[in-house]
């Protein structure tokens, strides 16, 4: 993943590819979050694969995109079969409308990119500004590391699932919903040496072309109210209040 989606932490690929091809194999890179908003540099990038999708771009659903190296040549094995279209690789009608609708979402991106990152950046340090107050919030990935639009925090002694339960109104995530279905904390918090009880206390938020300082300032104020709220019952944030280290208290907790 170029940026990932759940705490915007941007991976350095020219730095990554000579690794990936020392060892022989493709390097396909998961663009769906950058692309628009951060610059890929595809003469510069020795990346053989990289993935697009539509609507994290404002386009339509359904539809998204394959950029496959030409030369040196990759060669792909269809999943698909049934008819010739797209080399072999993708049978059935292309959906004119799902194409010109991703092409246009993509071109308003690049004619926007700059002036939409200038904002979401300034709304996500607001919303950080404002909540890092709370006492006991972190931030899941180093700030110079991240993607504008994107945010990742941790609410010691709140579980994130209960939070994101709290916020009415609010469209925050615990994870990714390619995980929703499992109660295990995010897998990506973890590799980044998440302790387990903090990365269970995480949720991301994201900004997008149409936020505002006001969907900021009133998503603080929904926030402080249910961290408030979850934390008068929480034995970890009282230990945490009374001068206990974060560290001691969650491994402790297990
Ligand atoms: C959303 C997302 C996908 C999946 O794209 P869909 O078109 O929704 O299936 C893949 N990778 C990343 C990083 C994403 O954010």
């Amino acid at each position: 993943m170029h940026a990932n989606n759940e705490t915007g932490v941007v991976q350095d690929i020219e730095r990554l590819a000579p690794i990936v091809k020392a060892n022989g194999s493709l390097l396909h890179v998961d663009a769906v979050q950058s692309a628009g908003r951060l610059t890929l540099d595809m003469q510069q990038w020795p990346v053989d694969l990289l993935s697009l999708s539509a609507h994290k771009l404002y386009g339509p659903k359904g539809v998204g995109a394959l950029y496959v190296r030409a030369r040196p040549r990759v060669r792909l094995q269809a999943l698909l079969h049934g008819g010739d279209q797209e080399g072999r690789l993708r049978p059935g009608t292309v959906p004119t409308h799902q194409v010109v609708g991703m092409g246009e979402a993509y071109r308003l991106a690049a004619e926007e990119a700059e002036a939409d990152n200038r904002r979401t950046a300034a709304l996500k340090q607001r919303l950080w500004h404002r909540l890092v107050e709370l006492d006991g919030v972190f931030r899941n990935g180093a700030e110079d590391a991240c993607a504008p639009h994107i945010i990742n925090l941790a609410f010691a002694g709140v579980h994130g699932e209960a939070l994101a339960a709290e916020l009415q109104g609010l469209a925050v995530a615990s994870g990714s919903a390619c995980t929703s279905a499992s109660a295990a904390p995010s897998h990506v918090l973890r590799a980044m040496g998440v302790p387990d009880q903090l990365a269970h206390s995480s949720l991301r938020f994201s900004f997008g072309r149409f936020s505002t300082e006001q969907d900021v300032d009133d998503a603080v104020e929904i926030v402080r109210a249910g961290v408030e709220r979850l934390r008068r019952f929480s034995p970890i944030w009282r230990a945490y209040r009374n001068g206990e280290a974060l560290a001691t208290l969650y491994d402790r907790a297990g």
